[in-house]
């Protein structure tokens, strides 16, 4: 047992990124915690993560490795699944890869508040860094030796109802967009897909596969963090405040040393996978343990180890250790990365202490600002007797962007053409790209393994209702093209009726509209002056040393993109943000 340099929380799209990155350090010790169990090679990856076929991750979601939340979309939508991958990998293994980048105005927008190192100039080595674009490999805005394989379907490749969409998108009057990647790229063209051979190009497979070799890093899986800890920081003489006008002496006074880790922890049961699979499915957390667990302590100077009272864990389950470093780097997504602040005492006040838990820093942001991107699928049944296509050809290939009309954000709105082969359905699925409403994460216990209570309010503000009403009669017409003649039946979701009244539109949509999975600014990052920032843009948490927030949730908006291939650039700016700070560590083994 011994103390790290880096503890990396989370082995997600950014964790697993920021681990393999600062561990090129053979200087720098680095430990992966990740919930999730862990499958090290192509060979050991079960089919429904391996296979992705660009599926808009069907075959996934809902399953074993899917933490399976449930959130509240709109007033009329109160149980929508809200899907997080729970595997090595994160969330990037169990996606739809469709590998977009944010927009250069989204980056440039961030450093105009006041966040100047993410402009676009300071991102843009970062995301060609983390790709090999098969298609564009090189050149001013692609990589081509980095660990995310990327590629685009050509138009030989397309299948009916995607060259009819291309076709029906252009005679609409929008422009051909070959590379969607292009910085100033917008209107219908082949999505950039990390899917090759069909096989979902994680961040496990890309980063943490050619690092696992290092013996400076140490991934391990089936292990839930369960707090960060904390001891008080040379001269402190009280916790941390929050707010605006923070000085520097409250911003001293707590340091993150360590973390407290369940291990091991099987959400769906300690059976394998492939049993699970078959069996019921057990309450999150899995079976509690009959034997008593033990707590084991690591000594915070690493030079010892020591057995405490061995007392059963609270809640029964694996037995619970303490593992130290000189630096936290808090990784775990959008969801759990504020309940993880939250459940060690950082966030807003009022909450922590209806947790029964001791405020250490009161940082009123933790949890707001929850952004995503509402989606809707417009849906057909397919003409009575068209063959549908086999799922592994990929039913997620093509895309149109752009910008509602009446709207000055450019290419806010995206439309994707879908189909499901086994209802036999067409779908073309409306999404705000930059949406104005924002909603809130509330931790509801003090236990880490039920969900923080999650209101998305998708569609509040009325400008997403208007361009979301939008969006929807824009796919009707576009489905109406002669194009689809033989390939798409009556009109199913909405109906004609409910698509030509404005009010039974909106009743519509307030029923059907969703997350598309791109949760992200629970932790936004922000100056020193803005009240409701969790993170400097460094990404250390305000009034907090030693511990950083490198997600999803640190997005003071979320970008006009699908959030895959921003959330690796996180990890890969973090990286070298750590290893860019002060002076290396010696490898303590
Ligand atoms: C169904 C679906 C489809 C999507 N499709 C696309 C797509 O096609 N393209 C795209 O760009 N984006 C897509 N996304 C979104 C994108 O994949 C995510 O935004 C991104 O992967 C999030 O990265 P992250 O690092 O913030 O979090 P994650 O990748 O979710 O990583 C967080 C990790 O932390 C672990 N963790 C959580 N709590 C703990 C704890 N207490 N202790 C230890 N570990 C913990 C989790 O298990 C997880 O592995 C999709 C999302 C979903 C849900």
């Amino acid at each position: 047992m011994q103390r790290y340099n880096v503890i990396v929380i989370g082995a997600g799209s950014a964790g697993a990124a920021a681990a393999a990155r600062i561990s090129e350090d053979p200087r720098r010790t680095v430990l992966l915690l990740e919930a999730g169990p862990d499958y090290p090679d192509l060979g050991s990856l079960p089919l429904d993560v391996r296979q992705g076929h660009a599926t808009g991750a069907d075959n996934v979601v809902g399953g074993r490795h899917d933490w399976q939340f449930i959130g509240r979309g709109t007033s009329l939508n109160e149980d929508m699944p809200v899907a997080r991958g729970y595997v090595m990998g994160g969330t990037s293994a169990i996606n739809g890869q469709v590998f977009l980048r944010g927009l250069p105005e989204d980056f440039d927008q961030w450093a105009a508040w006041g966040n100047t190192e993410w402009s676009w100039q300071k991102v843009l080595p970062c995301f060609r860094k983390l790709e090999t674009d098969l298609n564009y490999p090189g050149g001013d805005f692609h990589g081509s030796d980095g660990p995310i394989l990327v590629r685009r379907y050509q138009p030989n490749e397309l299948l009916a109802d995607q060259s009819a969409f291309v076709r029906a998108c252009r005679d609409y009057g929008f422009p051909d967009c070959p590379d969607h990647n292009d910085p100033g790229g917008w209107g219908v063209g082949p999505l950039p897909l990390n899917n090759p051979d069909g096989i979902r190009w994680s961040t496990s497979l890309g980063y943490l596969g050619p690092a696992r070799h290092r013996l400076n890093l140490t991934v391990r899986g089936n292990c839930l963090v369960r707090r960060i800890l904390f001891e008080p920081s040379e001269g402190s003489s009280g916790p941390a405040r929050s707010g605006a006008g923070r000085s520097a002496q409250e911003r001293q006074g707590l340091r993150a040393i360590g973390v407290e880790v369940e291990s091991p922890y099987y959400r769906w049961g300690r059976k394998t996978v492939p049993e699970a699979l078959e069996g019921p499915v057990l309450p999150p957390g899995g079976p509690s343990s009959a034997s008593a667990p033990s707590v084991r302590g690591i000594e915070p100077d690493g030079s010892s180890f020591q057995t405490l009272s061995p007392s059963p864990s609270p809640d029964g389950r694996g037995e619970t250790f303490l593992v130290y470093a000189d630096e936290v780097i808090l990784c775990a997504g959008p969801i759990a990365s504020p309940q993880l602040l939250t459940l060690s005492g950082i966030g807003p006040a009022a909450q922590v202490r209806d947790l029964g838990l001791h405020v250490l820093a009161d940082l009123p942001g933790v949890g707001q600002n929850l952004r995503d991107h509402p989606m809707v699928h417009v849906v057909w049944k397919a003409k009575d007797g068209f063959p549908m296509p086999d799922l592994k050809v990929g039913p997620q290939k093509v895309a149109l962007r752009y910008t509602a009309p009446g709207s000055d954000l450019r290419a806010d709105m995206s439309t994707v053409m879908r189909w499901s082969s086994q209802t036999r359905v067409f779908l073309m699925s409306a999404v705000i790209y930059l949406a104005k409403s924002a909603g809130e994460l509330r931790v509801a216990s003090p236990d880490p393994h039920v969900q923080p209570s999650l209101d998305y309010r998708l569609l509040d503000h009325p400008e997403d209702m208007r361009r979301m009403k939008d969006g929807v009669r824009l796919n009707i017409r576009l489905g109406e093209h002669p194009s689809y003649r033989d390939i798409l039946g009556g009109l199913t979701g909405p109906t004609p009726d409910e698509a030509a009244i404005d009010e039974a539109l909106e009743t519509w949509l307030l029923r059907n509209t969703q997350s598309m999975g791109h949760i992200s600014g629970t932790c936004k990052m922000g100056p020193d002056s803005d009240p409701m920032a969790v993170v400097d843009q460094s990404l250390h948490v305000h009034g907090v040393e030693g511990l950083r927030v490198a997600d999803c949730s640190i997005m003071p908006d979320c970008v006009r993109a699908n959030t895959n291939a921003t959330a690796i650039m996180i990890g890969e700016r973090v990286a070298e943000f750590v290893k860019g700070d002060g002076q290396p560590a010696i490898m303590s083994f």
